[in-house]
């Protein structure tokens, strides 16, 4: 079949290797000169531990398409986990109960690591008041700037799948895909990933199935000499992610954290820092939820996570270079939106904060039921 992806961020490009790898005659169309969107903007973190129920599974059939590519291309990919340092008592009683109760599952690598195990891995940590931290060894961390170009390439060369780039699709009608130029196309299917872009094609459906754009504040270091060693994502996180929330000693540490940082929890700030090859290190972030979000940064959500990444981290000759927002589409309580607009248009969307980890499985799984 004649197959056309709207989008190339993660999910246009895992949906476009999904049909490729299918046998399908595979085009995306993009609108800028290049992915330019959330795919980009990222941590690059490929994060099993943040996902709950089955989509901790699709992480891991996801990390398999990762490790293909980096071996066929090349590409960065750091492979040593994550580390979550606890410096409260309760931080460190709910991950010594997140242990006990996922390393029983299949998958997990959790182990708890001493101060000085902790510090070994990542000397940046601040050593005051550590009392330990939680090492998950099934998180990785690409440079999702390099990675996505190479991603995009590797499709291009493996499969023969043809990117049309500074080309917005305009409408979808049928059988026929319209672009800005008056050009029309015929395809077969048509899959729609536009990200946050979604109020262009399709906007009822895409606001029938309650998304939203939710805005992230990031920040990236110039290059430091020193290793961070593995990206670190401070205990606050633990407060924000469903994962841990089966864990009965959450909801208490979640009310001390809300009570503690209240100003955190309003703009919905948890923090971690990730340290890419050419050693600058990426820090964020912030959650900010609405139907339109204003194109300002605010210096105040910058400077509480710089304050609480003080208390994780020292950061020797920290110099920040570079800020940015990033914008993600979610539906609150759900990890995607897969929709059937009619039998021959697919739209593949609101992967959240998910998307670099989720998109390869998950694309697999939907054009095998698609174009089945
Ligand atoms: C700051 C930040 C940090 C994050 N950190 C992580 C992380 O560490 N780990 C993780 O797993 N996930 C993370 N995420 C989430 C992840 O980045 C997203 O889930 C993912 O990038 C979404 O991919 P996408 O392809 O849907 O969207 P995008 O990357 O935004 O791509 C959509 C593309 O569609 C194109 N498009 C839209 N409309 C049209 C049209 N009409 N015609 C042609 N082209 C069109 C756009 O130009 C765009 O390139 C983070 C997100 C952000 C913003």
């Amino acid at each position: 079949m004649n197959i056309a992806v709207i989008g190339a961020g993660i999910v246009g490009l895992a949906t476009a290797r999904a049909a490729a790898m299918a046998g399908h005659k595979v085009s995306v169309f993009e609108r800028s000169s290049r992915a330019l969107g959330a795919s980009v903007r990222n941590f690059g973190m490929f994060w099993p531990l943040g996902q709950s129920g089955a989509n901790f599974q699709l992480a891991l059939r996801s990390a398999s398409a990762w490790k293909q590519i980096a071996s066929d291309t090349g590409l960065w990919l750091q492979q040593h986990g994550a580390l979550l340092p606890a410096y409260e008592v309760s931080e460190q009683e709910l991950m010594h109960e997140f242990i006990e109760t996922k390393s029983r599952q299949d998958g997990y690598q959790l182990q708890w690591l001493s101060a000085a195990e902790a510090l070994a891995f990542s000397p940046m940590l601040q050593a005051n008041g550590l009392c330990g931290a939680l090492h998950s060894q099934t998180e990785m961390l690409i440079n999702p700037r390099e990675a996505i170009p190479q991603v995009q390439n590797w499709i291009a060369s493996k499969y023969q799948v043809n990117f049309h780039f500074s080309t917005p699709v305009v409408s979808v009608a049928g059988h026929q895909l319209l672009t800005a130029s008056g050009a029309t196309h015929h395809f077969d299917h048509v899959f729609v990933c536009s990200g946050a872009d979604f109020e262009w094609l399709f906007p009822e459906e895409h606001r029938a199935s309650g998304i939203q754009i939710c805005k992230l504040q990031m920040m990236r270091t110039a290059p430091v000499k020193q290793h961070l060693g593995l990206p670190v994502v401070g205990p606050l996180s633990l407060a924000f992610y469903d994962a841990f929330a089966t864990c009965k000693s959450w909801q208490p540490l979640r009310q001390q954290m809300e009570a503690k940082y209240p100003a955190y929890f309003q703009h919905g700030i948890h923090v971690m820092a990730a340290q890419h090859h050419d050693g600058s290190i990426t820090i964020g972030d912030s959650h900010q939820y609405a139907q339109e979000l204003g194109p300002f940064d605010e210096v105040l959500i910058r400077k509480l996570i710089l304050d609480y990444l003080g208390g994780l981290l020292q950061i020797p000759d920290m110099q920040i270079a570079e800020t940015w927002q990033g914008v993600y589409a979610k539906i609150p309580g759900k990890s995607a939106l897969i929709s059937s607009v009619n039998p021959i248009t697919t739209i593949v969307n609101a992967l959240g904060g998910s998307g670099m980890t989720l998109s390869f499985a998950l694309a697999e799984d939907v054009v095998a039921d698609v174009l089945a």
